[in-house]
């Protein structure tokens, strides 16, 4: 009866692996308790930490898992370094268990490796990764962490990388965009696809009258020429009408010159007294500058085509999750942090103009690696 007893709880002390993989049958008390070590090799030393999720009443154990040695789910937190593995035959089934230890050795046993995840990043460690990768532009090595990395810093993210949060409902990562004016119709077709390319998958889909996430339309406005508040996202009605207004929306090197010595010059002519020679000049000199800012932005106008189509991917960047940044080669650029229409941006710094001011604004249907790397962390984030 002893010996009996003996073998119930070691089939018991068995039970939550035999849960953690459906694939063993489930055998009878003698079968469970038949071990064997089919090879067993060192290791080189590796970090990991207890997957909380799969190792709930799981244990470290002795030899052939002899006996048990610590429970797993009272170091959620401690870093163990990997010393030897083996693979071992416990019943029909086959399984790789790594013999760990904690820093200080006192911790130590043989685990099945499936209980165990590549630690954590450090928060440390990932305030230096976020600054000395490039401004605002998840690095490849942020945009690989594990699930429970992103649970843990969401917060941090977010505000580092300038994200808005979800802000268009998706469902299987994906949302249905219904054009309600046939007229932007192509527009839109064409900015989904360009977010659909970069990110190698349909996020944007089409959607009906009746079934839908996001409604595109338009609405007379002389303040913005899109907006979009998550459900319904609106083109300028009165800038789509006018057929000149891509004449002034170029933002280039040389008319943000010109504007600013504009601007000097008026001010100049305002505090000139009234009558002077000064005040006439000044005037002839705003005229002057005034008739070139005009041309320059006609001369680099993008077609009417490439520029609502762009404000468009724009839009749509916002349902995805993302607020803007200061730089002109960015879809998601913006001259302010706070615009005024949308909330003001609560993320990594403020600005007032742009932080690559040798560039030119970006007016065509496309994405910089930095909106695309964006879109892949609000992925990451549940924000689509
Ligand atoms: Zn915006």
């Amino acid at each position: 009866m002893k010996k009996l007893g003996i073998i119930v709880v070691a089939a018991l002390s068995f039970g939550a692996a035999l849960i953690a993989q459906p694939v063993m049958s489930t055998p009878t008390a003698q079968a469970k308790t038949k071990v064997s070590v089919v090879w067993k090799k060192s290791m080189g030393k590796h970090s990991y930490q207890v997957n909380a999720s799969k190792a709930k009443g799981a244990y470290a154990y002795t030899s052939k898992l002899g006996k048990k040695v610590f429970k797993l789910s009272n170091y959620p937190n401690t870093t163990f370094y990997t010393k030897g593995h083996e693979a071992l035959k416990i019943g029909k089934s086959t399984r790789i268990y790594y013999y760990i230890q904690s820093a200080n050795g006192k911790k130590a046993g043989w685990v099945w490796r499936g209980y165990l995840t590549t630690p954590i990043m450090s928060q440390s460690a990932l305030t230096k990764l976020i600054n000395s990768s490039t401004d605002l532009d998840p690095s490849a090595t942020l945009l690989k962490q594990s699930s429970a990395f992103y649970s843990k810093y969401r917060a941090i993210l977010r505000k580092n990388y300038n994200m808005t949060g979800a802000l268009t409902s998706f469902t299987n990562h994906q949302t249905r965009v219904y054009v309600s004016n046939a007229g932007l119709k192509s527009y839109v077709t064409k900015a989904m696809s360009v977010w659909n390319k970069a990110l190698g998958k349909k996020v944007f889909i089409a959607g009906t009258a009746s079934k839908h996430d996001l409604v595109v339309s338009s609405k007379a406005s002389n303040d913005w020429d899109g907006l979009n508040d998550g459900t319904h996202l609106y083109l300028s009605s009165t800038a789509l009408k006018d057929a000149s207004y891509v004449n002034s929306v170029a933002d280039t090197p040389e008319i943000r010159d010109l504007y600013n010595q504009y601007e000097d010059v008026a001010q100049a002519y305002k505090s000139a007294k009234a009558g002077s020679s000064e005040k006439a000049s000044y005037l002839t000199k705003g005229h002057d500058l005034y008739t070139k800012l005009i041309a320059a932005q006609k001369a680099a106008a993008p077609t009417a085509t490439n520029y609502w189509e762009s404000v468009l991917v724009h839009e749509l960047g916002h349902s995805l999750g993302l607020d803007h940044t200061p730089y002109l080669t960015d879809i998601m650029y913006a001259e302010t942090s706070d615009d005024g229409f949308s909330s003001s941006v609560n993320g990594k710094y403020s600005w007032t103009s742009p932080k690559d001011p040798t560039q030119s604004r970006r007016e065509t249907p496309s994405l910089s690696t930095r909106d695309v790397d964006r879109a892949k962390l609000a992925q990451k984030l549940g924000y689509w």
